[in-house]
Protein backbone atom coordinates (compact mmCIF):
# COMPACT_ATOMS: atom_id res chain seq x y z
CA UNK A 1 0.00 0.00 0.00
CA UNK A 2 1.08 3.31 -0.88
CA UNK A 3 -0.57 6.19 1.55
CA UNK A 4 -2.93 5.28 4.83
CA UNK A 5 -5.09 8.66 4.85
CA UNK A 6 -5.63 9.09 8.18
CA UNK A 7 -9.23 11.51 8.59
CA UNK A 8 -9.76 11.97 12.33
CA UNK A 9 -13.87 12.63 13.60
CA UNK A 10 -13.48 16.36 12.89
CA UNK A 11 -12.07 16.13 9.76
CA UNK A 12 -15.44 15.22 7.48
CA UNK A 13 -14.26 16.50 4.52
CA UNK A 14 -14.56 15.31 1.28
CA UNK A 15 -12.14 18.33 -0.35
CA UNK A 16 -9.38 18.29 2.40
CA UNK A 17 -6.05 18.52 1.77
CA UNK A 18 -5.59 14.72 3.01
CA UNK A 19 -7.15 13.16 0.07
CA UNK A 20 -5.12 15.48 -2.77
CA UNK A 21 -3.66 12.63 -5.68
CA UNK A 22 -5.49 10.40 -3.90
CA UNK A 23 -5.28 7.25 -5.59
CA UNK A 24 -7.77 4.27 -5.09
CA UNK A 25 -5.71 1.70 -6.38
CA UNK A 26 -2.76 2.25 -4.03
CA UNK A 27 -4.07 4.27 -1.38
CA UNK A 28 -6.51 3.50 1.50
CA UNK A 29 -8.98 6.11 4.41
CA UNK A 30 -8.28 5.11 7.37
CA UNK A 31 -11.22 6.02 10.26
CA UNK A 32 -11.53 5.19 14.00
CA UNK A 33 -14.21 5.41 16.92
CA UNK A 34 -11.90 5.23 20.10
CA UNK A 35 -14.01 4.57 23.16
CA UNK A 36 -10.87 6.10 24.87
CA UNK A 37 -11.10 9.32 22.82
CA UNK A 38 -14.25 9.56 23.57
CA UNK A 39 -14.10 9.37 27.38
CA UNK A 40 -10.79 11.64 27.23
CA UNK A 41 -13.15 14.32 28.76
CA UNK A 42 -15.93 13.65 30.55
CA UNK A 43 -18.12 13.90 27.34
CA UNK A 44 -21.78 14.88 27.24
CA UNK A 45 -23.25 11.63 25.81
CA UNK A 46 -24.61 14.47 22.81
CA UNK A 47 -20.78 15.12 21.70
CA UNK A 48 -20.33 11.38 21.71
CA UNK A 49 -23.01 10.25 19.15
CA UNK A 50 -22.76 13.90 17.24
CA UNK A 51 -19.17 13.02 16.23
CA UNK A 52 -19.82 8.98 15.90
CA UNK A 53 -22.89 9.56 13.85
CA UNK A 54 -21.52 12.44 11.37
CA UNK A 55 -18.54 9.95 11.05
CA UNK A 56 -20.47 6.75 9.96
CA UNK A 57 -22.43 8.63 7.81
CA UNK A 58 -19.19 10.09 6.49
CA UNK A 59 -17.42 6.74 5.71
CA UNK A 60 -20.51 5.58 4.10
CA UNK A 61 -20.17 8.44 1.57
CA UNK A 62 -16.49 7.64 1.00
CA UNK A 63 -17.36 3.48 0.70
CA UNK A 64 -19.76 5.18 -2.02
CA UNK A 65 -17.19 7.23 -4.00
CA UNK A 66 -15.06 4.07 -4.18
CA UNK A 67 -12.70 5.21 -1.90
CA UNK A 68 -11.26 2.27 0.02
CA UNK A 69 -11.99 2.58 3.51
CA UNK A 70 -10.51 0.74 6.64
CA UNK A 71 -13.26 2.13 9.47
CA UNK A 72 -13.16 0.89 13.13
CA UNK A 73 -16.37 0.68 14.77
CA UNK A 74 -16.11 1.39 18.56
CA UNK A 75 -14.21 -1.47 20.17
CA UNK A 76 -12.62 -2.50 23.49
CA UNK A 77 -12.67 0.55 26.66
CA UNK A 78 -8.68 1.06 26.55
CA UNK A 79 -8.51 0.98 22.69
CA UNK A 80 -7.11 4.20 21.98
CA UNK A 81 -6.60 6.37 18.45
CA UNK A 82 -2.95 5.66 18.70
CA UNK A 83 -2.88 2.02 19.14
CA UNK A 84 -5.99 1.06 16.94
CA UNK A 85 -3.34 3.67 14.13
CA UNK A 86 -0.18 1.34 15.67
CA UNK A 87 -1.65 -1.81 15.19
CA UNK A 88 -2.68 -1.18 11.66
CA UNK A 89 0.24 0.38 10.65
CA UNK A 90 2.42 -2.99 11.60
CA UNK A 91 0.05 -5.24 9.82
CA UNK A 92 -0.71 -2.48 6.44
CA UNK A 93 2.94 -1.11 6.17
CA UNK A 94 1.70 1.90 4.65
CA UNK A 95 4.74 3.89 2.19
CA UNK A 96 3.07 6.70 4.27
CA UNK A 97 0.36 7.78 6.49
CA UNK A 98 -0.90 11.22 5.26
CA UNK A 99 -3.38 13.70 7.07
CA UNK A 100 -4.96 17.25 7.35
CA UNK A 101 -3.71 19.08 10.61
CA UNK A 102 -5.82 17.84 13.72
CA UNK A 103 -7.76 20.19 15.31
CA UNK A 104 -5.93 19.62 18.57
CA UNK A 105 -2.31 19.30 19.60
CA UNK A 106 -2.01 16.46 21.67
CA UNK A 107 -3.44 14.56 18.72
CA UNK A 108 -0.55 15.95 16.28
CA UNK A 109 1.73 15.08 18.52
CA UNK A 110 0.46 11.50 19.10
CA UNK A 111 -0.02 10.71 15.38
CA UNK A 112 3.29 12.02 15.15
CA UNK A 113 4.95 9.65 17.91
CA UNK A 114 2.89 6.77 16.32
CA UNK A 115 4.41 7.14 12.94
CA UNK A 116 8.11 7.39 14.77
CA UNK A 117 7.65 4.35 16.18
CA UNK A 118 6.57 2.70 13.51
CA UNK A 119 9.25 4.10 11.01
CA UNK A 120 6.61 5.39 8.38
CA UNK A 121 7.11 8.75 7.23
CA UNK A 122 3.79 11.27 8.24
CA UNK A 123 2.82 14.25 6.23
CA UNK A 124 0.97 16.76 7.68
CA UNK A 125 -0.91 18.80 5.08
CA UNK A 126 -2.48 22.14 6.02
CA UNK A 127 -5.91 22.48 6.65
CA UNK A 128 -7.84 24.54 3.37
CA UNK A 129 -11.24 24.90 5.44
CA UNK A 130 -9.87 27.76 7.34
CA UNK A 131 -9.69 31.17 5.81
CA UNK A 132 -6.57 31.93 7.72
CA UNK A 133 -3.28 29.77 8.24
CA UNK A 134 -1.28 29.29 11.61
CA UNK A 135 1.78 30.80 9.81
CA UNK A 136 -0.05 33.88 8.73
CA UNK A 137 -1.71 34.68 12.00
CA UNK A 138 1.57 33.72 13.92
CA UNK A 139 3.38 36.27 11.42
CA UNK A 140 0.18 38.74 11.89
CA UNK A 141 0.72 38.43 16.26
CA UNK A 142 3.78 37.94 16.54
CA UNK A 143 5.98 41.03 17.97
CA UNK A 144 2.70 42.99 18.41
CA UNK A 145 1.69 44.35 22.03
CA UNK A 146 -1.49 43.29 22.27
CA UNK A 147 -3.47 41.41 19.35
CA UNK A 148 -6.99 42.47 19.20
CA UNK A 149 -9.45 40.74 17.26
CA UNK A 150 -10.90 43.93 15.74
CA UNK A 151 -7.52 44.83 13.92
CA UNK A 152 -6.95 41.22 12.42
CA UNK A 153 -10.61 40.67 11.71
CA UNK A 154 -10.90 44.24 9.44
CA UNK A 155 -7.67 42.42 7.41
CA UNK A 156 -9.58 39.42 6.75
CA UNK A 157 -12.21 41.41 5.69
CA UNK A 158 -10.23 43.56 3.36
CA UNK A 159 -7.89 39.97 2.27
CA UNK A 160 -11.27 38.40 1.26
CA UNK A 161 -12.70 41.26 -0.03
CA UNK A 162 -16.31 40.63 2.03
CA UNK A 163 -18.47 43.58 3.17
CA UNK A 164 -16.17 45.56 1.73
CA UNK A 165 -15.56 48.42 -1.35
CA UNK A 166 -13.66 48.51 -4.03
CA UNK A 167 -11.08 51.04 -2.22
CA UNK A 168 -11.35 48.24 0.91
CA UNK A 169 -13.38 50.51 2.73
CA UNK A 170 -16.15 48.95 5.08
CA UNK A 171 -19.68 48.58 2.99
CA UNK A 172 -21.92 51.02 5.37
CA UNK A 173 -19.22 52.82 6.90
CA UNK A 174 -18.14 51.06 9.88
CA UNK A 175 -16.22 47.86 10.51
CA UNK A 176 -18.16 47.20 13.18
CA UNK A 177 -21.82 47.31 14.19
CA UNK A 178 -21.67 45.62 17.73
CA UNK A 179 -23.07 48.38 19.76
CA UNK A 180 -26.87 47.53 17.34
CA UNK A 181 -26.47 44.05 18.54
CA UNK A 182 -27.12 44.05 22.47
CA UNK A 183 -30.35 44.69 21.95
CA UNK A 184 -32.52 42.81 25.06
CA UNK A 185 -36.36 41.10 24.81
CA UNK A 186 -38.12 43.26 27.18
CA UNK A 187 -40.79 42.32 28.54
CA UNK A 188 -42.89 40.57 25.77
CA UNK A 189 -39.87 38.13 25.18
CA UNK A 190 -39.10 36.37 21.73
CA UNK A 191 -41.38 36.64 18.69
CA UNK A 192 -43.65 33.17 19.38
CA UNK A 193 -44.66 32.52 16.07
CA UNK A 194 -40.86 32.95 14.76
CA UNK A 195 -40.07 29.67 12.73
CA UNK A 196 -37.87 27.26 15.26
CA UNK A 197 -34.35 25.51 14.09
CA UNK A 198 -34.26 22.56 12.00
CA UNK A 199 -33.87 19.27 13.65
CA UNK A 200 -33.21 16.04 12.10
CA UNK A 201 -34.74 13.00 13.40
CA UNK A 202 -32.27 10.20 13.97
CA UNK A 203 -32.10 7.75 10.71
CA UNK A 204 -31.21 4.15 11.23
CA UNK A 205 -27.20 4.95 11.31
CA UNK A 206 -27.92 7.68 13.73
CA UNK A 207 -30.45 5.39 15.89
CA UNK A 208 -27.74 3.03 15.85
CA UNK A 209 -24.91 5.35 17.42
CA UNK A 210 -27.42 6.49 20.05
CA UNK A 211 -28.31 3.23 21.22
CA UNK A 212 -24.72 2.33 21.43
CA UNK A 213 -23.68 5.22 23.03
CA UNK A 214 -26.69 5.13 26.10
CA UNK A 215 -25.01 1.03 26.13
CA UNK A 216 -21.26 1.93 26.02
CA UNK A 217 -21.51 5.19 27.85
CA UNK A 218 -24.06 5.06 30.49
CA UNK A 219 -23.00 7.21 33.05
CA UNK A 220 -21.79 10.38 30.80
CA UNK A 221 -23.91 13.49 30.95
CA UNK A 222 -26.17 14.41 29.13
CA UNK A 223 -29.38 12.97 27.45
CA UNK A 224 -30.15 11.87 24.22
CA UNK A 225 -34.28 11.84 23.61
CA UNK A 226 -33.79 15.74 21.73
CA UNK A 227 -31.03 14.67 20.16
CA UNK A 228 -31.64 16.28 16.06
CA UNK A 229 -28.20 17.60 15.34
CA UNK A 230 -27.50 17.55 11.31
CA UNK A 231 -25.02 14.58 10.94
CA UNK A 232 -24.91 14.69 7.19
CA UNK A 233 -23.25 18.07 4.87
CA UNK A 234 -27.12 17.86 3.26
CA UNK A 235 -28.65 18.59 6.30
CA UNK A 236 -26.15 20.90 7.52
CA UNK A 237 -26.70 22.95 4.77
CA UNK A 238 -30.26 23.20 5.32
CA UNK A 239 -29.77 24.22 8.58
CA UNK A 240 -27.52 27.18 7.27
CA UNK A 241 -30.12 28.12 4.42
CA UNK A 242 -32.55 27.91 7.15
CA UNK A 243 -30.88 29.90 9.64
CA UNK A 244 -30.04 32.63 6.70
CA UNK A 245 -33.71 32.93 5.27
CA UNK A 246 -35.30 32.54 8.98
CA UNK A 247 -33.36 34.00 11.74
CA UNK A 248 -30.34 36.06 10.44
CA UNK A 249 -32.18 39.21 10.25
CA UNK A 250 -32.59 39.60 13.99
CA UNK A 251 -29.41 37.50 14.60
CA UNK A 252 -27.48 40.54 14.82
CA UNK A 253 -29.79 42.47 17.28
CA UNK A 254 -30.59 39.66 19.70
CA UNK A 255 -27.22 38.08 19.72
CA UNK A 256 -26.43 38.06 23.38
CA UNK A 257 -30.36 38.13 24.79
CA UNK A 258 -31.56 35.13 26.79
CA UNK A 259 -34.65 33.73 27.35
CA UNK A 260 -36.16 31.12 29.75
CA UNK A 261 -36.78 27.59 28.12
CA UNK A 262 -35.70 29.27 24.44
CA UNK A 263 -32.50 27.76 24.16
CA UNK A 264 -31.56 28.59 20.54
CA UNK A 265 -33.15 31.68 19.87
CA UNK A 266 -32.09 33.60 17.04
CA UNK A 267 -28.47 31.66 16.49
CA UNK A 268 -27.77 29.82 13.89
CA UNK A 269 -26.76 26.32 15.06
CA UNK A 270 -24.13 25.92 12.49
CA UNK A 271 -20.88 25.66 14.77
CA UNK A 272 -20.70 21.77 14.94
CA UNK A 273 -21.34 21.34 11.23
CA UNK A 274 -18.69 23.53 10.75
CA UNK A 275 -16.07 22.37 13.47
CA UNK A 276 -16.61 18.84 11.76
CA UNK A 277 -16.13 20.07 8.58
CA UNK A 278 -19.88 19.45 7.12
CA UNK A 279 -19.98 22.78 5.97
CA UNK A 280 -17.37 25.66 4.98
CA UNK A 281 -17.15 28.95 6.27
CA UNK A 282 -16.59 30.38 2.70
CA UNK A 283 -20.22 29.04 2.00
CA UNK A 284 -21.50 30.53 5.46
CA UNK A 285 -19.93 33.78 4.89
CA UNK A 286 -21.10 34.19 0.79
CA UNK A 287 -24.90 33.46 2.14
CA UNK A 288 -24.84 35.64 4.59
CA UNK A 289 -23.22 38.59 2.49
CA UNK A 290 -25.64 37.53 -0.67
CA UNK A 291 -28.27 37.99 2.29
CA UNK A 292 -27.71 41.54 3.21
CA UNK A 293 -26.56 42.64 -1.02
CA UNK A 294 -30.32 41.06 -2.01
CA UNK A 295 -31.69 42.82 1.15
CA UNK A 296 -33.09 39.80 2.94
CA UNK A 297 -30.56 40.88 6.16
CA UNK A 298 -29.81 44.15 7.24
CA UNK A 299 -26.34 45.42 7.25
CA UNK A 300 -25.89 44.66 11.75
CA UNK A 301 -26.73 41.34 11.50
CA UNK A 302 -24.88 40.26 8.05
CA UNK A 303 -21.81 41.78 9.92
CA UNK A 304 -22.37 40.69 13.05
CA UNK A 305 -22.25 36.79 12.19
CA UNK A 306 -19.91 37.64 9.62
CA UNK A 307 -17.60 38.61 12.54
CA UNK A 308 -17.86 35.89 14.05
CA UNK A 309 -17.56 33.51 11.21
CA UNK A 310 -14.38 35.50 9.62
CA UNK A 311 -13.28 36.93 12.54
CA UNK A 312 -13.46 35.09 15.93
CA UNK A 313 -13.38 31.73 14.56
CA UNK A 314 -10.61 32.48 12.50
CA UNK A 315 -8.72 34.49 15.34
CA UNK A 316 -9.62 31.53 18.04
CA UNK A 317 -7.66 29.41 15.91
CA UNK A 318 -4.67 31.17 15.22
CA UNK A 319 -4.02 31.70 19.25
CA UNK A 320 -4.26 28.49 19.98
CA UNK A 321 -1.63 27.07 17.10
CA UNK A 322 0.44 30.11 17.80
CA UNK A 323 0.86 29.47 21.84
CA UNK A 324 0.03 25.58 22.35
CA UNK A 325 1.15 23.64 24.09
CA UNK A 326 2.26 26.40 26.92
CA UNK A 327 -1.39 27.71 26.61
CA UNK A 328 -3.33 24.34 28.35
CA UNK A 329 -1.74 25.37 31.36
CA UNK A 330 -1.91 28.90 32.00
CA UNK A 331 -3.57 30.33 35.03
CA UNK A 332 -3.18 34.15 35.01
CA UNK A 333 -5.71 34.92 37.63
CA UNK A 334 -4.15 32.13 39.56
CA UNK A 335 -7.33 30.43 40.33
CA UNK A 336 -7.54 26.94 42.64
CA UNK A 337 -11.29 26.20 43.23
CA UNK A 338 -12.56 22.97 41.97
CA UNK A 339 -15.68 22.95 39.11
CA UNK A 340 -19.01 22.65 41.36
CA UNK A 341 -20.57 19.52 41.02
CA UNK A 342 -23.50 20.92 39.87
CA UNK A 343 -22.03 21.58 36.66
CA UNK A 344 -22.97 18.22 35.70
CA UNK A 345 -26.29 18.17 36.69
CA UNK A 346 -27.81 21.77 36.70
CA UNK A 347 -29.40 21.10 40.19
CA UNK A 348 -29.72 24.73 41.00
CA UNK A 349 -31.90 27.26 42.05
CA UNK A 350 -30.19 30.01 40.19
CA UNK A 351 -32.46 30.15 36.88
CA UNK A 352 -29.53 31.50 34.74
CA UNK A 353 -27.16 28.27 35.69
CA UNK A 354 -30.00 26.08 35.75
CA UNK A 355 -31.31 27.05 32.11
CA UNK A 356 -27.72 27.10 30.62
CA UNK A 357 -25.98 24.06 32.51
CA UNK A 358 -29.54 22.19 31.36
CA UNK A 359 -29.84 22.90 27.84
CA UNK A 360 -25.90 21.91 27.40
CA UNK A 361 -26.90 18.66 29.13
CA UNK A 362 -30.16 17.80 26.89
CA UNK A 363 -28.67 19.03 23.63
CA UNK A 364 -24.91 19.63 23.29
CA UNK A 365 -25.71 23.34 23.17
CA UNK A 366 -25.84 26.64 25.00
CA UNK A 367 -25.09 29.78 22.52
CA UNK A 368 -22.35 32.31 23.33
CA UNK A 369 -23.62 34.54 25.92
CA UNK A 370 -24.60 31.59 28.32
CA UNK A 371 -21.42 30.19 27.85
CA UNK A 372 -19.55 33.42 27.85
CA UNK A 373 -21.64 35.64 30.70
CA UNK A 374 -23.91 32.81 33.01
CA UNK A 375 -21.65 29.51 32.99
CA UNK A 376 -18.54 30.98 32.20
CA UNK A 377 -18.63 33.72 34.28
CA UNK A 378 -19.64 32.06 37.17
CA UNK A 379 -16.49 30.25 37.12
CA UNK A 380 -14.46 33.24 37.12
CA UNK A 381 -15.96 34.75 39.27
CA UNK A 382 -15.67 31.49 41.73
CA UNK A 383 -12.11 31.32 40.85
CA UNK A 384 -12.29 27.79 39.09
CA UNK A 385 -9.26 26.57 37.92
CA UNK A 386 -9.06 27.25 34.01
CA UNK A 387 -8.00 23.42 33.18
CA UNK A 388 -10.74 22.90 34.94
CA UNK A 389 -13.37 25.13 33.00
CA UNK A 390 -11.81 24.30 29.85
CA UNK A 391 -12.47 20.26 30.69
CA UNK A 392 -16.15 21.03 31.59
CA UNK A 393 -16.39 23.07 28.18
CA UNK A 394 -14.53 20.58 25.67
CA UNK A 395 -17.01 17.72 27.30
CA UNK A 396 -19.79 19.73 27.44
CA UNK A 397 -21.20 21.03 23.68
CA UNK A 398 -21.34 19.56 20.38
CA UNK A 399 -19.24 21.76 18.74
CA UNK A 400 -16.28 21.23 21.39
CA UNK A 401 -13.02 20.78 19.49
CA UNK A 402 -9.79 22.09 21.14
CA UNK A 403 -8.50 24.61 18.88
CA UNK A 404 -12.00 26.59 19.40
CA UNK A 405 -12.86 25.89 22.76
CA UNK A 406 -9.88 26.15 24.26
CA UNK A 407 -8.70 30.12 23.56
CA UNK A 408 -12.80 30.70 24.30
CA UNK A 409 -12.52 29.28 27.78
CA UNK A 410 -9.10 29.83 28.76
CA UNK A 411 -8.88 32.79 27.26
CA UNK A 412 -11.66 34.84 26.64
CA UNK A 413 -13.95 33.71 29.18
CA UNK A 414 -11.37 32.33 32.33
CA UNK A 415 -8.63 35.48 31.42
CA UNK A 416 -6.56 32.26 32.29
CA UNK A 417 -3.83 33.91 29.85
CA UNK A 418 -3.64 37.12 31.34
CA UNK A 419 -4.93 39.31 28.58
CA UNK A 420 -3.36 37.50 25.21
CA UNK A 421 -7.00 37.89 24.04
CA UNK A 422 -9.41 39.76 26.40
CA UNK A 423 -7.77 43.35 27.42
CA UNK A 424 -9.82 42.51 30.93
CA UNK A 425 -11.51 40.29 32.77
CA UNK A 426 -15.05 39.39 31.12
CA UNK A 427 -16.33 40.79 34.63
CA UNK A 428 -20.43 41.57 35.51
CA UNK A 429 -22.76 41.36 38.26
CA UNK A 430 -26.01 39.65 38.21
CA UNK A 431 -27.56 43.03 37.00
CA UNK A 432 -26.05 42.51 33.67
CA UNK A 433 -27.77 39.10 33.31
CA UNK A 434 -31.52 40.68 34.43
CA UNK A 435 -30.60 43.42 31.49
CA UNK A 436 -30.28 40.91 29.31
CA UNK A 437 -32.47 38.02 30.35
CA UNK A 438 -35.76 37.60 31.92
CA UNK A 439 -34.00 34.41 34.10
CA UNK A 440 -33.99 36.92 37.42
CA UNK A 441 -37.64 37.17 37.22
CA UNK A 442 -37.94 33.44 38.44
CA UNK A 443 -35.09 33.52 40.20
CA UNK A 444 -34.89 33.36 44.02
CA UNK A 445 -31.85 35.17 44.07
CA UNK A 446 -31.71 39.17 43.73
CA UNK A 447 -29.40 40.40 41.07
CA UNK A 448 -29.49 44.09 43.02
CA UNK A 449 -28.03 42.85 46.42
CA UNK A 450 -24.64 41.57 47.41
CA UNK A 451 -25.37 40.84 51.04
CA UNK A 452 -27.89 39.12 53.08
CA UNK A 453 -30.16 36.04 52.58
CA UNK A 454 -31.15 36.80 48.99
CA UNK A 455 -27.78 38.17 47.78
CA UNK A 456 -27.22 37.22 43.77
CA UNK A 457 -24.48 34.86 43.98
CA UNK A 458 -22.74 36.77 40.97
CA UNK A 459 -23.35 40.43 42.38
CA UNK A 460 -21.77 39.05 45.57
CA UNK A 461 -18.94 37.29 43.63
CA UNK A 462 -18.59 40.34 41.07
CA UNK A 463 -17.72 42.80 44.24
CA UNK A 464 -15.77 40.30 46.32
CA UNK A 465 -13.47 39.86 42.86
CA UNK A 466 -13.06 43.60 42.41
CA UNK A 467 -12.24 43.95 46.29
CA UNK A 468 -9.60 40.64 46.17
CA UNK A 469 -7.76 41.82 42.54
CA UNK A 470 -7.28 45.38 43.26
CA UNK A 471 -3.34 44.83 43.87
CA UNK A 472 -3.01 42.41 41.17
CA UNK A 473 -5.63 44.07 38.18
CA UNK A 474 -5.49 47.78 39.51
CA UNK A 475 -3.68 49.06 37.05
CA UNK A 476 -5.47 47.68 34.18
CA UNK A 477 -7.51 50.93 32.49
CA UNK A 478 -10.18 49.03 31.42
CA UNK A 479 -11.13 48.02 34.87
CA UNK A 480 -10.43 51.62 36.61
CA UNK A 481 -14.10 52.27 36.71
CA UNK A 482 -14.88 49.12 37.95
CA UNK A 483 -12.69 49.26 40.72
CA UNK A 484 -13.01 52.94 41.61
CA UNK A 485 -16.91 52.13 42.44
CA UNK A 486 -15.50 49.12 44.75
CA UNK A 487 -13.13 51.40 46.56
CA UNK A 488 -16.22 53.56 47.34
CA UNK A 489 -17.83 50.82 49.09
CA UNK A 490 -17.13 51.27 53.06
CA UNK A 491 -15.58 48.97 54.97
CA UNK A 492 -18.54 47.41 56.69
CA UNK A 493 -19.62 46.89 53.32
CA UNK A 494 -16.82 44.95 52.31
CA UNK A 495 -16.70 42.93 54.95
CA UNK A 496 -20.31 41.83 54.51
CA UNK A 497 -19.27 40.78 51.20
CA UNK A 498 -16.38 38.86 51.66
CA UNK A 499 -18.69 36.80 54.97
CA UNK A 500 -21.50 36.10 52.34
CA UNK A 501 -19.01 35.47 49.10
CA UNK A 502 -17.49 32.87 51.42
CA UNK A 503 -20.70 31.40 52.08
CA UNK A 504 -21.11 31.22 48.06
CA UNK A 505 -17.83 29.53 47.29
CA UNK A 506 -19.12 27.06 50.32
CA UNK A 507 -22.28 26.40 48.44
CA UNK A 508 -21.64 27.46 44.72
CA UNK A 509 -24.91 25.48 43.61
CA UNK A 510 -26.63 27.23 46.37
CA UNK A 511 -28.93 24.47 47.15
CA UNK A 512 -28.47 24.68 50.95
CA UNK A 513 -28.26 28.55 50.89
CA UNK A 514 -31.87 29.05 49.11
CA UNK A 515 -33.38 25.53 50.66
P1 LIG B 1 -23.93 31.69 16.37
O1 LIG B 1 -24.15 32.53 17.56
O2 LIG B 1 -25.03 31.58 15.43
O3 LIG B 1 -22.61 32.23 15.64
C1 LIG B 1 -22.28 31.83 14.30
C2 LIG B 1 -20.97 31.11 14.23
O4 LIG B 1 -19.90 31.97 14.54
C3 LIG B 1 -20.80 29.92 15.16
O5 LIG B 1 -21.41 28.77 14.65
C4 LIG B 1 -19.30 29.80 15.27
O6 LIG B 1 -18.79 29.01 14.24
C5 LIG B 1 -18.82 31.23 15.10
N1 LIG B 1 -18.49 31.82 16.40
C6 LIG B 1 -19.26 32.62 17.15
N2 LIG B 1 -18.58 33.03 18.24
C7 LIG B 1 -17.38 32.42 18.18
C8 LIG B 1 -16.24 32.42 19.02
N3 LIG B 1 -16.18 33.15 20.15
N4 LIG B 1 -15.19 31.67 18.66
C9 LIG B 1 -15.21 30.95 17.53
N5 LIG B 1 -16.25 30.92 16.69
C10 LIG B 1 -17.32 31.65 17.02
N6 LIG B 1 -17.49 27.58 19.71
C11 LIG B 1 -17.27 26.41 19.12
O7 LIG B 1 -17.49 26.28 17.91
N7 LIG B 1 -16.79 25.35 19.83
C12 LIG B 1 -16.52 25.44 21.17
O8 LIG B 1 -16.11 24.47 21.78
C13 LIG B 1 -16.77 26.68 21.82
N8 LIG B 1 -16.54 26.82 23.15
C14 LIG B 1 -16.79 28.02 23.74
C15 LIG B 1 -16.50 28.17 25.11
C16 LIG B 1 -16.74 29.37 25.73
C17 LIG B 1 -16.41 29.53 27.19
C18 LIG B 1 -17.25 30.45 25.00
C19 LIG B 1 -17.49 31.78 25.66
C20 LIG B 1 -17.52 30.33 23.65
C21 LIG B 1 -17.29 29.12 23.00
N9 LIG B 1 -17.54 28.97 21.62
C22 LIG B 1 -17.28 27.75 21.03
C23 LIG B 1 -17.99 30.09 20.79
C24 LIG B 1 -19.50 30.23 20.64
O9 LIG B 1 -20.10 30.24 21.91
C25 LIG B 1 -20.11 29.13 19.77
O10 LIG B 1 -19.42 29.08 18.54
C26 LIG B 1 -21.57 29.40 19.46
O11 LIG B 1 -22.30 29.55 20.65
C27 LIG B 1 -22.13 28.26 18.63
O12 LIG B 1 -23.50 28.41 18.42
P2 LIG B 1 -24.09 28.84 17.01
O13 LIG B 1 -23.59 27.97 15.95
O14 LIG B 1 -25.58 28.93 17.18
O15 LIG B 1 -23.43 30.26 16.84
Amino acid sequence: MRNLVVVFGDQLDHDASAFDGFDAKKDRVWMAESFKEASHVWSNKNRIAFFFASMRHFSEDLKASGRNLIYHELGKDDESLAGLLAKDLESLSPEAVVCTLPGEWRILEELRQTCDRADVPLDVRKDRHFLDSPENFREWAEGKKSIRLEYYYRELRKRHGILVTDDLKPIGGEWNFDKENRGAFGKAGPDPERPGPTSFPPDKTTQGVLELVEKRFPRHPGKLDSFAWPVTARDARKVLQDFISDRLPLFGKFQDAMWTGEPFLYHSLISSSLNVKLLNPREVVGAAVKAYETGAAPLNAVEGFVRQVLGWREYVRGVYWWKMPEYLELNGLAAGESLPEFYWTAETPYTCLRESIGQTLEFGYAHHIQRLMVTGLYGLLLGVQPKAMHEWYLAAYVDAVEWVELPNTLGMSQYGDGGIMASKPYIASGKYIQRMSNYCDSCPANPSESTGQCACPFTTLYWDFLIQKRESLGDNRRLSLQFRNADRLNSGKKAAISKRAKEVRADPSGKGLFS
